[in-house]
């Protein structure tokens, strides 16, 4: 038993491996700027993602501000988006000077609710940015069926579902695109960076021009861009990583299931839907803690399981709204009290990763049956 046990472990490839190809790049002296495991990684990804334009970032956050870039949205339009996500969802609209509009998120799934962004939508609102938060996924469906009566873009926060698929169909196919992050904390890890999915190859140059710095040629600048290039020592770690990111998934499902086992059936504990078709990512392991009816608290619970090292985290708790640049921001919502607002303080992810072991299930489980 290794404790504290951390919410997360980054997935290491071997380092005899790694230090083979860091040799190979030492050799080659190619570091950076598209050299040859960036372009190998790019390729496996458009496998790996089931998409013809994968372009590698240097993290996710930059690679969310040139998805919203991309469709020329209106300086100043809306942008429709969860206030339950990580803080790079909304400052990536704000960063691009449009204006993020908060809406609600559906009770079942906790991702974006289809009504109250309909019920958000303003002559001003140029796009909706979904989150696929946790690694539930989004009302695909009836998003894109807003977004086309309503002719908005649709942009998919897909830094959660990595490998997801719906309805056998992978997750990027949706939408008018994808950002994913590889930071440490994700199943997938390059240690930092990212990648803009889409479903059309056309949007391949444009991504690739805006990611560096709007350069076609020696003398040519045809656009506006930003330094957004993934190194050849990250590509090498995702190349090395890639195979090894299903056997991970693989060793989730299974702890999801005992830690399903010793939760399931407790009055107030709510735990990550399965949704019929599609392919969980495995990112996290979040529980909604329902204090009326279980009897103690989200934070009573955390407390109590860091008493014996064991670390959950409150994602995503503050939400955007309570964060100072969005704060007085309202939450649109066809609730009276906008859903979100409770459940923020319900939500707990646990432990999720391979190296958790049953004891470590068990003394979860010990912690919420309070034995
Ligand atoms: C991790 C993450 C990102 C991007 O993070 P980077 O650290 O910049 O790669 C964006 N959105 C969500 C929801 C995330 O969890």
């Amino acid at each position: 038993m290794s404790r504290p046990l951390y919410v997360t472990r980054p997935l290491l490839p071997d380092l005899g491996d790694v230090n083979a190809m860091l040799g190979e790049i030492w050799r080659t002296q190619f570091v950076t700027n598209g050299g040859p495991f960036h372009e190998k990684l790019e390729s496996a990804l458009k496998e790996t993602l089931g998409v013809p334009t994968v372009e590698l970032f240097n993290n996710g956050t930059i690679a969310l501000l040139v998805a919203l870039k991309l469709f020329g949205l209106p300086p100043g339009s809306e942008v429709i988006t969860t206030p339950l996500t990580f803080a790079a969802t909304a400052h990536s609209i704000h960063w691009n000077g449009l204006r993020p509009v908060f809406a609600d998120v559906s009770p079942d799934t906790l991702t974006i609710d289809p009504a109250s962004v309909e019920k958000a939508i303003t002559p001003m609102t140029s796009a909706i940015l979904g989150v696929h938060v946790y690694g539930t996924v989004c009302d695909v469906d009836a998003l894109q069926n807003i977004a086309d009566r309503h002719g908005l873009r649709l942009i998919y926060d897909a830094a959660h579902a990595f490998g997801t698929t719906i309805n056998g169909q992978p997750v990027a196919v949706f939408g008018d695109a994808s950002v994913f992050s590889f930071h440490a904390t994700k199943l997938f890890t390059t240690l930092e960076g990212g990648a803009i999915a889409t479903p059309r190859s056309a949007d391949h140059e444009m991504i690739y021009f805006l990611r560096n710095f709007g350069i076609k040629s020696e003398e040519e600048v045809v656009s506006i861009g930003i330094n957004g290039k993934m190194n050849e020592v990250q590509a090498a770690i995702g190349l090395l990583n890639l195979p090894k990111a299903p056997v991970e998934r693989e060793a989730r499902t299974r702890l999801r299931a005992k830690l399903d086992a010793a939760l399931s059936g407790l009055p107030g504990i709510g735990l990550q839907p399965v949704q019929s078709g599609v392919g969980q990512s495995e990112q996290y392991y979040p529980v909604v803690i329902n204090a009326d009816i279980f009897g103690r608290s989200r934070d009573a619970i955390y407390t109590a399981l860091k008493e014996r090292g064991i670390l959950s985290r409150k994602y995503f708790h503050p939400i955007c709204t309570d964060f100072a640049p969005y704060r007085g921001f309202p939450i649109v919502s066809t609730r009276n009290t906008p859903y979100v607002s409770e459940v923020k303080s319900q939500v707990l992810c646990l432990p999720f990763f391979s190296g958790v072991k049953d004891e470590d299930v068990e003394d979860i489980r010990a912690v919420f049956h309070g034995t």
